[in-house]
């Protein structure tokens, strides 16, 4: 299983080809979602190979954000509908996750009770609690993730895109793997750096409890109480 997001630059094939590179942590099913900062999204998913996805994508379906996932079903069967990512009932947030929820049943019956689910699988209950809050609360979506985050136990690394501002990536880590690449005009952010080395060879290394706003231009980290963290980033001296 693996995530690969990136922002500032043509998204696709990155994704793509990243996904590709995480191919060796072993997967059911893959999808990517793409906007193209224009009023256009897509999400595709496909159980199977890579080269699957590939195949249902059409040339058109491009996105200057992009975030792509290979699965290892922990929750709900390999199927289309289990395949990340996963999207709120309104369509407001999709979200990629490696990683377990514990707790999942419990927040889905304490706060989710009203909301119809098109999966079954643990990842959903997330994204659907973070637009739960958005609106309830009427938070922005890094703010409403942070809310979500603290009622969350266990692992994960997600990417998350709020198509209200899709100029973003908000993305957290806890116990899974997740790096993040800085980029000239653009930022990636992956499971391993070897997945993209090909873009940058520029990183930081996310700690378990970091929360980021990443943009094409700018990188904000935070703990999920919203103190602002510095993190050095450092070379990787290694060819792709
Ligand atoms: N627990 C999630 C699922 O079953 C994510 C699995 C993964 O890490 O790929 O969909």
């Amino acid at each position: 299983c693996g995530i690969v997001g990136i922002i500032g630059k043509s998204a696709r094939d990155v994704v793509l080809n990243g996904l590709k590179k995480l191919e060796y942590r072993g997967y059911d099913s893959a999808g990517i979602y793409l906007n193209d900062l224009n009023g256009h999204e897509y999400l595709t998913k496909a159980v199977g190979r890579i080269k699957n996805l590939e195949d249902k994508l059409s040339d058109n379906e491009q996105g200057l954000v992009g975030i792509g996932h290979t699965r290892w079903a922990t929750h709900g069967k390999p199927s289309i509908a289990n395949s990340h990512p996963h999207y709120s009932s309104d369509k407001r947030f999709y979200l990629v996750h490696n990683g377990v929820i514990e707790n999942y049943a419990e927040l889905k019956e304490k706060y989710l009770s009203d909301v119809s689910f098109n999966s079954d699988t643990d990842t959903e209950v997330v994204v659907q609690l973070i637009a739960k809050i958005a609106k309830e609360k009427c938070l922005s979506g890094f703010l409403a993730f942070k809310e979500a985050l603290k009622l969350i136990n266990g692992s994960y690394a997600f990417l998350l895109v709020d198509n209200k501002e899709p100029d973003h990536i908000f993305i957290a880590k806890n116990k899974s793997p997740m790096m993040l690449g800085i980029g000239d005009g653009f930022n990636i952010i992956a499971s391993d750096a070897i997945s993209v080395l090909d873009q940058t060879k520029l990183f930081i290394d996310l700690q378990d409890g970091d929360v980021a706003d990443v943009t094409a231009s700018a990188i904000n980290i935070e703990d999920i109480a919203g103190n602002h963290i510095e993190r050095k980033p450092y070379l990787v001296n290694i060819d792709p």
